[in-house]
C-alpha cells in the first residue's frame, strides 16, 4: 500500500495537471507585470507643458506606486516560481499546511493559508 503524502514534495494534494495550470498562470502573470514595468518606465505619453505642474506631479506619483506594486507582485511570482522547482510550491510559509487548491487557482503567487493571511492583515 501507499501512503500519498510521503511520497516526494509537499505538493501532494496538487496534481500534475493542477501544478502544470498553476506554472502557466504565473508564467502569464510575470509577462504581464514585467511589460506593465516597461510601460510604467517608458516616457510619459501626454506632453509635461500641456498641464499645470500639480496635475503632472500626481500622474508622476501614480506611476511610482504602481510600479511599486507591480515589481511586488512579479517577486511574490518569481518567487511562487522557485517554490514550483523546487517542490515547496503549495504549503503556507507560516504554519506549513497546504494552501486550498481553490485559493492557489486564484492567487497562485499567495504565500499563506487564507486563515495566516488574515492574521497576517489583521495585525498592525
Ligand atoms: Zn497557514
Amino acid at each position: 500500500m501507499v501512503n500519498h503524502q510521503t511520497i516526494g514534495h509537499s505538493t501532494t494534494h496538487l496534481s500534475a495537471e493542477d501544478l502544470a495550470a498553476l506554472r502557466r498562470h504565473l508564467h502569464e502573470q510575470r509577462l504581464f507585470r514585467q511589460e506593465q514595468l516597461r510601460q510604467l518606465a517608458g516616457p510619459v505619453t501626454s506632453r509635461a507643458e500641456d498641464q499645470p505642474h500639480r496635475q503632472a506631479a500626481a500622474q508622476t506619483e501614480v506611476r511610482v506606486k504602481l510600479s511599486a506594486s507591480a515589481r511586488m507582485v512579479l517577486a511574490d511570482v518569481e518567487a511562487a516560481l522557485e517554490r514550483l522547482d523546487d517542490g515547496s510550491y503549495g504549503t503556507c510559509h507560516l504554519c506549513r499546511r497546504p494552501i486550498d487548491r481553490e485559493r492557489l487557482m486564484i492567487v497562485p503567487q499567495c504565500r499563506y493559508c487564507a486563515r495566516c493571511q488574515q492574521v497576517r492583515e489583521a495585525a498592525p
